[in-house]
């Protein structure tokens, strides 16, 4: 059996990773971590969310570091600030006995000089979202001159995002023998193609294959009336009364809305866009991570790799745009080897999509009625 030891990890990460209750490595740790402790080499790593993406690059980051050093050596970019806030505590925890150790988040919306003076005093790693990292670069309040190893994560998602430019300049400010670790869910050409120009003879690992990903998640559809959405998706959170759920729109006024009715209507439910404050995302995120709301309405970017033990069902109210990102929101449930399932609320017009997506996540779909559904459902 493989276990973190074997791995090559110090004593001081093994430390910490006994206070996690961390058994044994995932498979992307089990083939990442030898890999970036052992090689100075670039790597592309293929992974479904869920899988344990963070600690496979942060171990090794954190054991190649110099502790006892103040300059900035590490720089990981990811592309939302909820995920950036998160990888920075996971990199916190995973540190904790590395004594001195300084993890800086740097992420748009906050104050850009309390970032910058927390840097000052010396980071050895940051964990950035690419806007706000290309500001305080071309500011000059942070200098990434001397970095050796640069992490992009869900870098289909910063893709997707539209951050290609910015990562450009960012890795433009970096010296060119740094070794660049790629982590992403999916390989489309756009990835690859950042792939060819920031690395050099990347290592290639892929962990599991799409089906095996989404194993632990059942899909399931319902066909209601468009205009029967809403209370569709209430007689479902009535037939689950234990739920604990993302509900995703396709809009923040849809997210909004939806979330504002829930309440109202007596269920425990709250929004999460990107037209709420910095402060108003933070609370609802905590209340939804400490269980106390039980459906997080939101957008896709906003509750982008959002990690939540123990999500019971994914309810897509709404299809998204892009059918890749279905992935995605199903991958916020069955995480850590649990079952769990996706909901999809369809309208006769998008039935064809559930097809589409059948081919992409290459899993059937089960048709459901909604439950003491028969006035709304569609005959
Ligand atoms: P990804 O980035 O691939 O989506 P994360 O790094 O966010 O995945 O990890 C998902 C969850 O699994 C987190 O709660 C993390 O603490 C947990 N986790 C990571 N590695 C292990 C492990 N080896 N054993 C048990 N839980 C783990
Ligand atoms: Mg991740």
């Amino acid at each position: 059996m493989n276990t973190f030891q074997n791995l090559g990890l110090n004593e001081d990460l093994l430390h910490a990773i006994t206070d996690l209750g961390f058994e044994k490595p995932s498979e992307v740790q089990e083939k990442a971590i030898p890999i970036l402790l052992n090689d100075e080499t670039d790597l592309v790593a293929l992974a479904q969310t869920g899988t344990g993406k963070t600690a496979a690059f942060g171990f090794p980051m954190l054991q190649k570091i110099n502790i006892d050093s103040r300059t900035t050596q590490g720089l990981i970019l990811s592309p939302t600030r909820e995920l950036c806030l998160q990888i920075t505590n996971e990199m916190k925890l995973y540190g904790k006995y590395c004594k001195g150790l300084n993890v800086v988040a740097v992420y748009g919306g906050s104050s850009i000089t309390d970032q910058a003076r927390e840097i000052k005093r010396g980071a050895q790693i940051i964990v950035a979202t690419p806007g706000r990292m290309k500001d305080m670069i071309s500011r000059k309040l942070v200098d990434i001159s001397k970095i050796e190893y640069a992490v992009l994560d869900e870098a289909d998602e910063m893709l997707n995002m539209g951050f290609y430019e910015d990562i450009t300049d960012i890795l433009s400010h970096s010296p060119e023998d740094k070794c660049t670790w790629l982590f992403s869910a999916t390989m489309p050409k756009e990835v690859a193609t950042i792939a060819k120009k920031f690395m050099e003879n990347p290592q290639e690992i892929t962990v599991g294959n799409k089906n095996e990903s989404t194993s632990n998640v059942s899909h399931e559809y319902y066909l209601v009336n468009s205009r029967d959405r809403y209370q569709a998706l209430k007689r479902l959170a009535d037939a689950n009364p234990d739920i604990f759920s993302v509900v995703f729109c396709r809009t923040k006024r849809d997210t909004q809305k939806v979330a504002e009715n829930l309440i109202e209507d007596g269920y425990s439910a709250g929004a999460l866009h990107g037209d709420l404050s910095q402060n108003q995302r933070d609370l609802v995120m905590n209340s939804f991570r400490k269980n106390q709301i039980q459906m997080l309405v939101a957008t896709d970017v906003a509750a982008r790799g959002i990690d939540v033990d123990d999500i019971t069902h994914v309810i897509n109210y709404q299809l998204p745009d892009e059918i890749e990102t279905y992935t995605h929101r199903s991958g916020r449930t069955g995480r850590a080897g649990k079952t769990g399932v996706s909901m999809v609320i369809v309208s006769k017009s998008e039935v064809r999509k559930i097809k589409s997506i059948e081919r992409i996540i290459k899993r059937q779909f089960d048709k459901k009625d909604i439950p003491d559904g028969a006035d709304i459902c569609e005959v």
